[in-house]
């Protein structure tokens, strides 16, 4: 069975490309430069069953045509993870927004035209800034389950960087759905997302680190590179270790109760007091070095300012054990600290 993974550069990426071939898939992935996908073969130490092709721009028209035209007939899962994660922009429509939505559509465009009969599942990463607006997310009252929607509008998510990432999330899940329904008579896969909170955990490869963090590791990164009495935000939100992202896109096209379900991921809620606090009782290296805000707080803080989540539905689903906070963010930051030490 061959699997197409967009993006498949990316920070959850990664991790997804090692589990298809560990299972024993064949995976097509897409990166945005023959640089960077040299790069991911030789990682993956030029594994038989790996190849890569190029999209430089998933907001270009037809942007993924090529590849299903050239590999079409062979592909009967994609997974499109691609989509702008930062907020390193003020022109939020044509960084975030148009970028995401695009790429989604054009994706599907490009089964239809070139896969309708080959490919059975299609399994698109969302995220729980699809669920919610991020005022929403901190309001107390808030419950975000597997039906919730962000309420902004593509003019409000315009107002700053964080609401028009979540507004690109919102609009790439919506454009897919809305394409099935659409398209129901013209293709023949059964669409999945998986949502995931901020996701956290090793990179797949420590070398990643080297040139700049993903953006959500970066929050635990600035905690672990942090002076003591430093100032820091106190993000807030859900969280789920990258592993479990990798298994949950397995799991969104191998089981069939899958089909046409919002898998939302999420251990729990988190704070970054809460791993502020982990690092300083964890790792005896970081003790009076690192900021240390009020130990203890978090769970207070949360109560103040965080909506709540329940995604039984989506564990019942899956069935497995999410990796817990503690032994989510002592891997993410010991990594971060032996890459520290090489360089
Ligand atoms: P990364 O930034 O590591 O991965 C994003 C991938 O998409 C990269 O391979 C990137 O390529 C590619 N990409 C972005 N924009 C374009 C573009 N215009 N054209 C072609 N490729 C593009 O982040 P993550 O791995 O964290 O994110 C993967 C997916 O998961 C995204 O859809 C993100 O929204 C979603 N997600 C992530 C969460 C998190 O906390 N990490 C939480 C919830 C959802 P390049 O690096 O070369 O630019």
């Amino acid at each position: 069975i061959t699997v197409f993974v967009s993006g498949a550069t990316g920070f959850i990426a990664l991790h997804v490309v090692d589990d298809l071939l560990k299972a024993g898939y064949k995976v097509i992935g897409s990166g945005r430069s023959q640089e960077k996908n040299d790069g991911l073969l030789k990682k993956f130490g030029n594994h038989p069953n790996l190849s890569m092709e190029i999209v430089k721009d998933i907001a270009a028209p037809g942007a993924f045509d090529e590849i299903f035209q050239k590999h079409g007939k062979q592909i009967k899962v994609v997974l499109h993870t691609a989509s702008p994660f930062h907020f390193q922009t003020t022109d939020f429509e044509k960084d975030l927004l148009i970028p995401a939505v695009n790429g989604t559509k054009s994706i599907l465009e490009a089964i239809k035209k070139y896969a309708a009969d080959t490919v059975e599942k299609v399994v698109v990463t969302s995220s729980v800034a699809a669920l919610a607006t991020p005022e929403d997310m901190g309001n107390t009252s808030t419950v975000l389950t597997e039906k919730s929607w962000n309420r902004d509008t593509w003019e409000s998510c315009l107002a700053n960087a964080v609401a028009a990432y979540c507004g690109s999330k919102k609009f790439a899940e919506q454009a897919a759905w809305d394409f099935l329904k659409e398209n129901q008579s013209n293709v023949k896969f059964t669409l999945s997302t998986v949502n995931p909170g901020y996701v956290f955990g090793p990179q797949m490869f420590a070398d990643s680190l080297k040139n700049g963090v993903n953006t959500s590791s970066s929050i635990v990164a600035e905690l672990v590179h942090s002076k003591v009495g430093s100032q820091f935000f106190n993000y807030s939100g859900s969280f789920i270790d990258v592993r479990d992202v990798s298994k949950a896109h397995l799991a969104a096209f191998e089981k069939p109760e899958s089909a046409g379900e919002r898998l939302v991921l999420s251990e729990d809620l988190f704070c970054s007091q809460d791993i502020l606090d982990t690092l300083n009782e964890e790792f005896s290296q970081l003790k009076g070095k690192i900021a240390v805000g009020e130990p203890g707080s978090g769970p207070s803080f949360l109560e103040k300012s965080s909506c709540k989540l329940d995604n039984s539905k989506t564990k019942k689903l899956l069935g497995f054990k999410f990796y817990n906070f503690k032994n989510c963010i002592v891997d993410t930051a010991s990594q971060m600290l032996e890459v520290q030490k090489e360089t």
